[in-house]
């Protein structure tokens, strides 16, 4: 348990020692998961109704595996694409951006595949996605790009069947990172550089039981950065930060919007 007087009380207490903290930090570090996204309507993995409880994820050995795991991960891509292909960055998203843009964050490292930090105005190089992106696919051995739209009429065509790359032949995926396979090495390492520059650590959004993503708000905390946890429900890592907001994302971080 995080001690009573880390938790803030209520929602004015809460932004008015996240804005003490935000000043006096020189580098600030978000770490964000599904929950900065929900407002923007894409439901998390974990809340009751989420993805998660609604269909068992893929793991990345079936995806190899069989041209019918294949054809079911692109159906249900394409399913989400028709209820939250239109998502626009929330007020977190926006409240992120305006630091960046203010010169205090340097960059965003996120769980997150949905391409909203980038489309709130945050330079794609400066968004550290540990799980990939879900908003364009690429082929798994010569790494070509394709577009999601290029995927879906293929199927069409081939009786919904999912196209494999008409270079080499590789199996076509979302660029995203599905359980059992290996984490991006350049996104990892370029999430530990900005955990440890930090004096500052927010994560937000995350129920913090993904690995091994969830290792980095200890990190910086062992590095002697402070760390907030904003995140409707308890975590297991609340005992460690010096700040445990229980509030809606959108609500405690909206007067960080500069427009
Ligand atoms: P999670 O679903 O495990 O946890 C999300 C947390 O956010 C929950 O604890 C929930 O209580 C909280 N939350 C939701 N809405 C909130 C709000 N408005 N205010 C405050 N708290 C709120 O998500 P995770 O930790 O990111 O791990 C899930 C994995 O699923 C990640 O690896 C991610 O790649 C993937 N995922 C991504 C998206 C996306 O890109 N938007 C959506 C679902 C899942
Ligand atoms: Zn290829």
């Amino acid at each position: 348990m995080a001690s009573p007087d880390r938790i803030a009380p209520d929602l004015p207490a809460a932004i008015a020692r996240l804005t003490e903290m935000i000043h006096e930090a020189g580098f600030i570090v978000p770490f964000t998961g599904a929950g900065i996204s929900t407002e923007c309507g894409i439901p998390d993995f974990r809340s009751p109704g989420g993805l998660w409880t609604k269909n068992r994820p893929i793991p990345y050995d079936e995806f190899l595996a069989s041209q019918e795991a294949r054809n079911e991960s692109w159906r249900r891509r394409f399913a989400m694409m028709d209820e939250f292909g239109g998502a626009r960055p929330g007020r977190g998203h926006r409240a992120l951006a305006s630091l960046y843009r203010a010169g205090k964050v340097p960059g965003v490292v996120t769980q997150n595949i949905d391409n909203l930090h980038q489309a709130s105005g945050i330079a794609p190089e400066h968004v550290v996605e540990l799980h990939g992106n879900t908003t364009y696919a690429h082929c798994l051995d010569c790494d070509s790009r394709f577009e999601l739209a290029w995927v879906r009429e293929r199927m069409a065509a081939g009786n919904g069947c999912a196209p494999d790359c008409p270079s080499c032949g590789g199996f076509i995926k979302t660029a995203t990172i599905s359980f059992g396979q290996a984490m991006p090495e350049a996104a990892m390492r370029q999430a530990e550089e900005l955990t440890l520059g930090c004096d500052l650590f927010l994560a937000i959004g995350s129920s913090l039981q993904v690995w091994p993503a969830a290792g980095f708000p200890l990190m910086a905390k062992r590095n002697s950065a402070r760390l907030v946890i904003i995140n409707r429900e308890p975590t297991e890592f609340d005992a460690a930060a010096d700040l445990v907001v229980r509030q809606d994302i959108g609500t405690v971080l909206e007067p960080f919007i500069v427009h």
